[in-house]
């Protein structure tokens, strides 16, 4: 067993929620710069560069990216083989998010009640989801995630009988209403399958697959690649502006499903597509 003191975890939330806010992973700005060099429209191509230097200029400067700094989502992969110690795991978290935030001068985003609410004051209580797995190391994945977007996002219990194709038109027309609300060009995460709560999570999860990456199923690859080029044709463009880059990738994760339901749950991610990593 190895003993990892939650403390840990706190430092490098705090790092991690600063890092994730100025600096846009590498693939996500080469995937700006690759969709300004093929786009059509001079406008969206405008855009696109615009987007691409902003990203830069935030990592150079230590500036947000985006004046959206988030709901701070953080998935904590826990090795069955570490032992925490020093406190609760949770607590941690919101420490390092707390930290964080007022280190980095982020903007604090959340209320501590849907209706009668006031501001928490330091971007707490994080969402965290919490996976144990094989080995003796933790995992941590920050995400901002923006209100513009996850507002767009949407989720559909549909009929069996509607299948891929009713799943298809679900995700076609939710990138279609997003409009330029929700700031594209988007990432697309997809999930299809399980409970109304597990597709809204895959959906999540698929957003942190690195641009490029397909998923490991042929059949879910290749509906990826299909979407990719349908939402691409709404010719929605980057802000919305028109054009040709509606998205920058969709990224599909599935699940097995109740023999009466097709849950489908769409993820829309800005531009921002912001995470960063650490393993303790
Ligand atoms: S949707 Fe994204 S880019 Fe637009 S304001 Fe929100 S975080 Fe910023």
């Amino acid at each position: 067993m190895r003993e990892v003191p939650v403390q840990r975890i706190t430092e490098e939330v705090a790092r991690l929620s600063q890092e994730a806010n100025c600096d846009l992973p590498e693939g996500v700005e080469k995937a700006l710069r690759e969709a300004a060099e093929r786009e059509e429209s001079p406008v969206g191509r405008e855009v696109l560069r615009s987007l691409a230097e902003n990203a830069l200029i935030a990592r150079q400067d230590r500036m947000p990216i985006c004046q959206d700094t988030g709901f701070s989502v953080v998935f904590v992969e826990v090795g069955q083989d570490v032992h925490l110690v020093g406190g609760n795991v949770y607590d941690a978290v919101n420490e390092g998010v707390r930290q964080g935030y007022r280190e980095g001068f982020l903007r604090k985003s959340i209320l501590d009640h849907p209706w009668q609410g006031k501001n928490t004051g330091d971007n707490t209580p994080a969402i965290v989801h919490l996976d144990i797995v094989p080995g003796d190391r933790v995992r941590l994945r920050f995400m901002p995630k923006g209100g513009g977007s996850e507002n767009k996002s949407r989720l559909a219990m549909l009929r069996p009988a509607d299948g891929l194709e009713g799943a298809r038109r679900f995700v076609i027309e939710t990138v279609e209403k997003a409009g330029p609300d929700a700031c594209p060009p988007f990432i697309v995460g997809v999930g299809i399958g399980g409970t109304f709560d597990k597709v809204a999570f895959l959906a999540k999860k698929a957003l942190l697959r690195p641009i490029g990456t397909f998923n490991s199923r042929p059949e879910v690859a290749e509906f990826e690649r299909e979407l990719l080029v349908a939402v691409n044709r709404l010719g929605l463009g980057p802000e919305g502006l028109g054009g040709r880059t509606t998205a920058l990738w969709v990224a599909v994760e599935v699940s097995p499903r109740h023999i009466a339901s097709f849950p489908v749950a769409v993820n829309i991610q800005c531009h921002a597509a912001r995470v960063k990593e650490a393993v303790i």
